[in-house]
């Protein structure tokens, strides 16, 4: 018996010593250790001539070198197989898999696009935080508390007293910008906004913009209305006719929509235009002298003009999107068609 426990031993070391570099040779070690004519078996062989009160405890160290060789062949087999098949099924000479290539979102494509329009007209790119305090998202931009017009751009409040909210529009940059630049400032606000809406293909509770500001001495609503035909022919083409409506908001004074002619039917009618031959791409007007003020902005000297644009509106005359909801669903069939576009 110790003769066997100390062959076993022996066993032990030869199997950890064990190299294998191929299936071949990994087939070899499982016939000379774990085959029906194997070691293993071999040496289970000798348990009829152990003395039955030693046989509990010599069953237990041939359990275990039993164990031991078969986790050994699942390591060689592990390692070997790897290697031979792969050696074996991956031809070296092919070429590679090509790396799909992703493509801009369709909302980044025309945001570039409006910035760098307004880029080459001097304005600068100024960003802000999308969780914003009541003052620079309501407050400054002449929307008090209680003020109706709030009613329009209902959000979502994070915080109440003080309020924290996810910025309706992005105004709010336009504050901190004014709140930390003297005239002249002339900048671009990109960036997302949210509202509370029911989300159906023509609102969404989040959206993107594009809000301009200008101010400095003499600036008229002349300079508005050249810099936005300007913005609209570089946008859509020369083509396009402009129109302005008066409207209204808190911020601006006078304030005005503006509408271009159709790019579906050319002005004829149609159902993207509702047979106006018109349609409305953004809102604009001279900045509120009460805006100014809040800012230490003295309205006797400095004149500013503001706008502001919804870029999924803009994509969706330019691309022909009728819903929405396309453009945050995530869907590659969707996505992968821009693939293309500049
Ligand atoms: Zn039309």
């Amino acid at each position: 018996m110790e003769e066997l426990v100390q062959q076993i031993e022996q066993l032990k070391q030869e199997i950890n010593e064990y190299q294998s570099v191929s299936a071949e040779l990994t087939e070899a070690f499982r016939i000379k250790y774990l085959g029906t004519k194997g070691i293993v078996k071999n040496i289970m062989g000798e348990m009829k001539n152990v003395p039955n009160d030693r046989k509990k405890e010599f069953g237990q160290i041939l359990n275990e070198f039993k164990v031991f060789a078969e986790s050994k062949y699942e390591f060689l087999k592990e390692s070997t197989n790897g290697s031979t098949k792969a050696s074996a099924t991956i031809d070296w000479s092919l070429p590679g898999d090509p790396v799909g290539v992703g493509s801009r979102h369709p909302l980044s494509l025309v945001r570039n696009q409006i910035v760098s329009i307004f880029k080459r007209l001097g304005f600068a790119v100024a960003e802000g935080p999308e969780i914003e305090d009541d003052w620079h998202n309501f407050g400054a931009m002449n929307l008090p508390e209680d003020h109706p017009a709030r009613d329009m751009q209902d959000t979502f409040y994070i915080h109440k007293d003080p309020s924290w909210l996810l910025r309706t529009h992005t105004s709010s940059v336009q504050a901190r910008v004014m709140e930390k630049q003297k005239p002249p400032i002339r900048v671009i606000c990109p960036g997302r906004v949210y509202r509370n809406e029911t989300v159906s293909a023509r609102a969404h509770c989040f959206f993107h913009q594009v809000e301009g500001l200008y101010i400095d001495e003499h600036v008229s609503f002349a300079d508005l209305k050249q810099t936005l035909y300007f913005f609209v022919q570089e946008m859509f083409g020369k083509d396009v006719k402009v129109r302005f409506r008066p409207s209204y908001f808190p911020f601006t004074e006078p304030s005005a929509e503006m509408d271009i002619s159709c790019l579906i039917c050319g002005g004829e009618g149609c159902n993207v235009c509702k047979h106006t031959g018109w349609v409305e791409i953004l809102g604009s007007g001279m900045v509120h002298p009460k805006v100014l003020e809040n800012f230490g902005i003295d309205p006797n000297k400095y004149t500013g003009f503001a706008f502001g644009m919804g870029v999924e509106r803009i994509a969706q005359l330019k691309y022909q999107v009728n819903d929405l909801r396309l453009y945050s669903q995530n869907d590659i069939r969707f996505l992968k068609q821009f693939t293309g576009a500049v």
